[in-house]
């Protein structure tokens, strides 16, 4: 018995060794899960914070379906960002209710006579817009802001893009040639929104408007709302088929290779950085360095070059 002892001390140690190293490897495990947690929670946070930023709501509310807003029990919601005709329809909220300086924009004269646009053109860049240019644009792009509504009636001719995204056919075909361009420089593109019907919008508009009044918000105050979150129909470019957003919906985006070489390139696609982080004032909604609208190329490198936003082209040279 005596002899035994030892041995199974030794034993009974070395199962509480080893059974403490074992809780010691569980409790590590959960502190790192509780770490993780804080973490996710703490960014979570932090989106739920930005401003009222019409894409980004689309991040937050496919990641969280609990947000400041009444979540949103929407079918949308339900979709996630599984499909992109869906998630992609109920991002462009107008960012800005709160705009006093509207600008004047006159929306452009779509008809505006080639000469004026010519002559644009010829200020523009150093080389003059050449018309064979397969971007090159005759008539002033069309404006649509909060305060700008689209032809009523207005659809576009789309076509597929890939991935269940659609664009305006000369707006397709300018996205895919920057895609490929690019890719050539090692710079990888990708959409995560496109087109989205007038209808589409209407929908998630009342949608979004029928959950604030079941909040008990007035009809006004429900609208107001949820104007925050999704744009009221007829003020989305995304409507027009001519705008895209690429690759991200965090403002982070601007600080990628990505980014800088949209900033460079962009333009010769006919694309403008839509919604730049100095014109929210004039464009009504918030920076967004991932939202691209084709313009035309003669129109885009005007614009890209000289710093406008599309309100200001319009005022400058669209009369
Ligand atoms: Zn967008």
């Amino acid at each position: 018995m005596a002899k035994h002892n030892p041995r199974i001390n030794r034993q009974s140690y070395r199962r509480i060794r080893r059974n403490r190293r074992i809780a010691g490897t569980i409790l590590i495990i959960i502190l790192l899960a509780l770490v993780a947690l804080i973490l996710f929670g703490v960014a979570r946070l932090v989106t739920k914070d930005k401003p009222v930023d019409s894409e980004s709501f689309a991040v937050s509310s496919s990641v969280s379906s609990e947000q400041k807003k009444p979540s949103s029990s929407s079918k949308d919601e339900a979709s996630g960002s599984s499909s992109p005709e869906e998630s992609s329809s109920q991002e462009e909220a107008s960012s800005s209710e709160e705009e006093s300086s509207a600008p004047e924009s006159s929306a452009p004269d779509s008809s505006a006579p080639d000469s004026s646009s010519q002559s644009v053109s010829s200020q523009a860049s150093s080389k003059p817009a050449d018309p064979d240019d397969p971007y090159y644009e005759s008539e002033m792009p069309m404006l649509v802001n909060p305060w700008v509504k689209m032809p009523e009636g207005f659809v576009p001719e789309v076509t597929d893009i890939g991935d269940g995204y659609r664009l305006e056919v000369t707006a397709a075909q300018a996205w895919h040639d920057m895609q490929a361009a690019a890719w050539d420089d090692g710079i990888s593109l990708w959409v995560i929104s496109a087109y989205r019907t007038y209808e589409r919008q209407v929908e998630l508009y009342e949608q979004k408007v029928a959950e604030y009044e079941s909040y008990g918000y007035s009809e006004d105050e429900a609208k107001e709302q949820a104007g925050q979150w999704v744009a009221v129909p007829g003020t989305s470019e995304h409507s027009l088929g001519l705008a895209a957003d690429l690759c991200s919906l965090e403002e982070s985006f601007e600080n990628t290779d990505k980014f800088a070489w949209l900033q460079k390139h962009c333009a010769e696609y006919g694309f403008i950085l839509r919604f730049p982080k100095d014109k929210v004032e004039k464009t009504g909604i918030s920076y967004e360095p991932w939202h691209y609208r084709y313009v035309g190329s003669n129109h885009a490198k005007i614009i890209m070059e000289e710093g406008l936003c599309l309100e200001e082209y319009l005022d400058k040279y669209g009369k």
